[in-house]
């Protein structure tokens, strides 16, 4: 595993909407793995490696969940809008970083009353974003003076890496982004013709995959995201989706997008004949740029594949090294063979 590049992709803020640094970072890496490259009108990172064909849209999107400030008080401590979705309860606490003129480190703390004081029926209520404010630990006119309503917030934590696993913000899905960069350099001899997309603004509802494929028209769309790894104490195994050190996710339903049973086989045989650790998976919540690529036009044959984590959209996403190896190899076999897979019905 690239540590390195790992590093750099889930550090890079890039809340939706606001992914101008990580766009940066990724354009850095991608263009020289592509024949040409370029930006769209909605940000997302276009890429295009020639070949005779058929087209593969390969979308992996570059933003992640975050908040706006949404107000700032007399003293200086931030309210925030959330932008995607997020459990308050995994929020109380975190550290957070606000883009304002500078980088600014931020406490999320709840305003309720500190728990020495609490009586019973406080401490029963469940805490809302709304109850959330942010402490920048710095005098209230310093903090007017350099953060505006509408400055990006994001989650703050140094990322983890052992040699069995990683842990950071934003697995999701800056794992997809380093799977696809990971294939790109895996897969040397390409004859298909290979469109990456880096998309923005996955996380509000797919919009940057849903119009660049509309700009692309590929033939097949691959989405490559993470999955919920639902194998935890307390949880009930027949709904745990995904397990950790299974492999690879193929992807088959989720709420977005249904995959083309084509393009499963396709991907089955892949992974048996390259000996590909892998599971299957069926996502009853959420989905994936996948969603936006079938519906582009007149419908776009798809499947989504996934890097299972544990702790979806919290400051400790997790997922395990083998399980992106695993992805990697599966993309980067399955796109050194896509010449010719012919989908006709
Ligand atoms: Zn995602």
């Amino acid at each position: 595993m690239d540590t390195e590049l790992f590093k750099k992709l889930v550090s890079t803020p890039g809340i939706s909407g606001r992914e101008e640094r990580i766009r940066a970072t990724v354009m850095d890496e991608l263009k020289d793995l592509v024949d040409s490259v370029s930006v769209d009108d909605l940000g997302n990172l276009v890429g295009v490696r020639h070949g005779k064909g058929p087209k593969i849209m390969l979308a992996a999107h570059m933003d992640s969940i975050g908040f706006l400030v949404s107000h700032i008080d007399d003293n200086g401590f931030l309210r925030v809008s959330p932008v995607g979705g997020f459990d308050p309860r995994t929020l109380v606490m975190q550290r957070v970083v606000v883009l304002g003129q500078q980088d600014y480190v931020g406490l999320l703390a709840p305003a309720t009353k500190p728990i020495h004081l609490l009586d019973a029926e406080d401490s029963k209520r469940p805490t809302k974003i709304e109850d959330l404010f942010i402490d920048l630990m710095m005098p209230a006119e310093e903090v007017k003076e350099n953060v505006s309503i509408g400055d990006p917030v994001s989650l703050l934590r140094s990322p983890v890496v052992t040699d069995h696993a990683v842990s950071a913000p934003y697995l999701d899905d800056r794992l997809g982004v380093y799977v696809l960069l990971a294939a790109l350099r895996a897969a040397s001899s390409t004859e298909a013709e290979l469109c990456p997309v880096i998309s923005v603004q996955e996380e509000v509802g797919l919009r940057g995959a849903t119009t660049s494929a509309f700009g692309l028209q590929p033939d097949i769309g691959i989405a490559l995201d993470v999955t919920i790894a639902g194998d935890l104490p307390g949880a009930d195994k027949t709904q745990q989706v995904s397990a950790l050190g299974d492999g690879a996710a193929i992807g088959l339903m989720d709420s977005g997008s249904i995959s083309d049973p084509r393009l499963v086989d396709r991907f089955k045989q892949v992974a048996q004949q390259y000996d590909i650790n892998h599971q299957l998976e069926i996502l009853p919540r959420g989905g994936t740029d996948a969603g936006g690529i079938q519906l582009s036009r007149a419908g776009v044959p798809v499947i989504t594949i996934s890097i299972p984590i544990r702790y979806v959209h919290t400051s400790n996403e997790m997922a395990v090294v083998s399980d992106i190896e695993a992805t990697v190899d599966l993309v980067a076999r399955f796109v050194e063979g896509a010449h010719d897979l012919e989908l006709q019905w």
